[in-house]
């Protein structure tokens, strides 16, 4: 506690309200009433013509003017678009989200809005879940999955428009479908079989999406929007999130009635604050200040379950207050309405290429003048609201870029180049990106490509790579479970990257804690983590899907439901592709050996200075020579073994391996001989070892650092 307060200092120039607006609580209006008073409304009918005259389109409007709920369904009730006059194919209106839980929660608004069930006219797409139908009129989907559904079919030719919503968040998956998209247009241009574009944005950058677009129509919807006065912190935080308390029980003590939005960077963060949050709620209703109304605490991340989330959007009872604790989910994806106060301590978690572990790790990162702008604007939707920032006006002005710099030039691309030469783009230099990677970058993943097996030395996908692309995880991944068909063990691989996918398998109650570990210690393998997950979803199979079994056991029944539908989805995938499906009844070699044919890039090496007793011994990446440690978590924290392999780095404290299992070196000459050899003899705790050293590193590094020498020089 003990620190001094945030004093506050307002920011020059604070915008002044124009009008004196009145505003009310819309809590009565009918469905219809709803809709008609977002701001989309008024421009119904000329959003229609647009659209219907134009192949590309970009409309710009604040967060909560309803262009994502409300345009899809204009465009579909005014008929134009219904169906192909050639084929009389009954085609949709796509709508991409970058993230899921926007997909699947604005899909469920609109079923409602039309009184239909979801999966029936309007339905959604993510990783692993399909609510279509033949029914679908509207369907919403991640960006990641139309551009999937582009390798089977180019020209989209199910959809009549397609909507790419939420533009300016610059997904890799987004980019990649601008120029998709631009090429399917330029294919389907006549009057029967026309494909029409829209571009949506929340911010003003317009110009350039309307450029790349062939100087298309921007259509802007004038926000309805209340001034947001914006208070900078005089100085520096020291822990934002101690901050963050003390923002929140100061306006909720001492400011009129109104919600807060808090922006944090990720679950841990939020399940932190929630419970401070709740302690000093406890604290002042014991103190029995009468006039403190109730806090209501809602936290909001991608992994929440969809019934919880929805708790975000009921109005706020009398006398209560609600603080919504989220990440950067609100700040355009989702609307609340509500908002009074927003608290933004500055950051954000995004992926980003680690040039020092040679991999995508998520970061904390400062966000940029555009992100702050948005998060401060969520204030203003009910009425003038106040921003806090905490972070000074000087580190806004001086040290925040205007801009986030887009996926594409920050991420590791080998996923995306993979897709792209699957669709039958080969020269990856030469395509249509708005902003294109670095050149590096895509050498980079093409040498990723090239040591899974997925392209030739031509840089021409191969026959693996054609599988990989079957599987809608990342190569790495693809190419371990296709690898278990040989180690026949694909089943038993198929449930360990289900449950790797699955977040919060765990569950550990703050006042069970203990329990709860010494429940979970039962089920480590001393081999490793990827074991350990498969020995819980084995035991579960073997209750029957048990309730109890997970209660007892401390798991979490709706992660193993969700690691159970992912695990069937890739199955069904496996038997579609007629893929084996084999298994290996307990030969944990076997699951070994096929996760170093997937993950040879990630062995790590015990550092030979560190002491093979007690906890946290060092690591070294045999790829990028990199100092780790194994995350606390894991089964191996404790036993340190020689040899690693491990699925990501986390990058907190320090950085950690997650997911890490025990390897025996000498399996790499034999499964991955192209990229291992024997360099000498060491004698290690009195046993003579050999000593594995990868080949990889000779084709694209020297003293210098990166070159990419061999075998993709890019001499194309
Ligand atoms: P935009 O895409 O322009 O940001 P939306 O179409 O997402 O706007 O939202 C329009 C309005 O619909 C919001 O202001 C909000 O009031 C309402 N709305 C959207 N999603 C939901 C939901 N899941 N539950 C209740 N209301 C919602
Ligand atoms: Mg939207």
């Amino acid at each position: 506690n003990g620190g001094s307060s945030i004093k506050w200092q307002q920011r020059h120039n604070p915008t002044k309200s124009k009008d004196s607006i009145t505003f009310g609580k819309r809590t009565n209006l009918t469905m219809k009433e709803q809709r008609e008073s977002l701001p989309v409304f008024a421009m119904r009918d000329q959003l229609i013509q647009t659209v219907y005259d134009n192949q590309f389109t970009v409309i710009v409007g604040e967060t909560g003017s309803g262009k994502t709920t409300q345009l899809t369904q204009y465009l579909n009730e005014s008929g134009l678009f219904y169906r192909s006059a050639k084929s009389e194919k009954h085609l949709m209106i796509g709508c991409t989200q970058p993230r899921r839980v926007a997909a699947t929660s604005v899909a469920k608004r609109v079923a409602e809005e039309m009184g239909v069930q979801i999966g029936e006219q309007v339905g959604y797409s993510i990783r692993f879940e399909d609510r279509t139908s033949e029914l679908t009129e509207i369907k919403y989907m991640t960006d990641g999955m139309l551009q999937r559904e582009a390798i089977r079919d180019p020209l989209l030719s199910e959809y009549s428009v397609i909507m790419l919503d939420e533009a300016h968040e610059r997904t890799i998956a987004t980019d990649v479908l601008f120029g998709l998209l631009k090429q399917a247009c330029r294919m389907r241009n006549t009057d029967e079989e026309r494909l029409r574009v829209i571009v949506t944005s929340a911010t003003l950058n317009a110009e350039k999406f309307s450029s790349y677009f062939d100087n298309c129509p921007v259509v802007t919807i004038p926000g309805r929007t209340f001034p947001v006065e914006v208070m900078f912190s005089e100085e520096p935080c020291m822990d934002y999130l101690v901050s963050c308390v003390e923002t929140v029980m100061k306006i909720h003590t001492e400011e009129k009635t109104g919600d807060i939005l808090v922006f944090l960077t990720g679950q841990e963060e939020i399940e932190t604050m929630c419970a401070v949050l709740e302690e000093k709620m406890e604290m002042l209703e014991k103190e029995k200040k009468e006039s403190t109304d109730k806090l209501i605490i809602l936290p909001v991340y991608s992994a929440l379950p969809s019934e919880m989330q929805s708790r975000i959007f009921e109005p706020t009872p009398p006398n209560c207050r609600k603080v919504i604790l989220a990440t950067n989910i609100a700040e355009t994806s989702l609307t609340i309405d509500g908002i009074f106060y927003v608290i933004d301590p500055g950051f954000a978690k995004l992926n980003a290429y680690d040039a020092k572990l040679g991999m995508d790790t998520l970061q904390v990162r400062p966000i940029s003048r555009a992100q702050a702008n948005q998060r401060s604007g969520r204030a203003g939707r009910t009425g003038p609201g106040r921003c806090y920032r905490l972070y000074t006006e000087f580190s806004y002005q001086k040290e925040m870029s205007a801009n986030t710099v887009p996926e594409i030039q920050r991420q590791n691309l080998s996923n995306t180049v993979l897709m792209l030469k699957a669709i039958g783009i080969n020269d990856i230099l030469k395509f249509e990106f708005m902003d294109p990677p670095s050149r590096e970058s895509i050498l980079l993943s093409l040498n990723d490509l090239y040591y899974l097996g997925a392209i030739d030395g031509n840089e021409t996908i191969t026959e693996v790579g054609k599988q990989l692309v079957n599987i809608p995880t990342e190569p790495q991944i693809s190419k371990t479970l296709l690898e278990g068909v040989k180690f026949n063990c694909s089943e038993e691989l198929l449930t360990i990257f289900a449950m790797i996918t699955t977040p919060n398998i765990y569950h550990r109650p703050k006042a069970q804690q203990e329990q709860a570990d010494k429940k979970h210690a039962r089920f480590k393998s001393p081999l490793g983590d990827h074991l350990t997950l498969l020995n819980i979803y084995e035991r579960w199979v073997e209750s029957g899907f048990d309730r109890y079994w997970c209660e007892e056991n401390y798991i979490q029944l709706r992660s193993m439901n969700q690691a159970r539908d992912i695990r069937n989805q890739l199955r069904l995938l496996f038997t579609k592709f007629k893929y084996p499906l084999t298994s290996c009844h307990g030969n944990t070699d076997s699951i070994r050996k096929a996760l170093c044919s997937g993950f040879f890039k990630n062995i790590a090496k015990r550092s030979p200075s560190s002491s093979s007793q007690g906890n946290g011994s060092s690591y070294e990446t045999l790829s990028e020579l990199t100092q780790v440690f194994i995350h606390p978590s894991s089964s191996l924290s404790r036993s340190s073994p020689q040899y690693v392999v491990y699925n990501t780095i986390l990058n907190t404290t320090k950085e950690y391996l997650v997911h890490v299992t025990t390897i025996d070196p000498k399996w790499l000459i034999e499964i991955v001989p192209e990229f291992f050899e024997i360099n000498g003899k060491r004698t290690i705790m009195r046993k003579e070892q050999e000593v594995i050293k990868p080949l990889f590193n000779r084709f694209n590094r020297d003293q210098e650092g990166w070159r990419l020498s061999r075998p993709f020089t890019g001499s194309t």
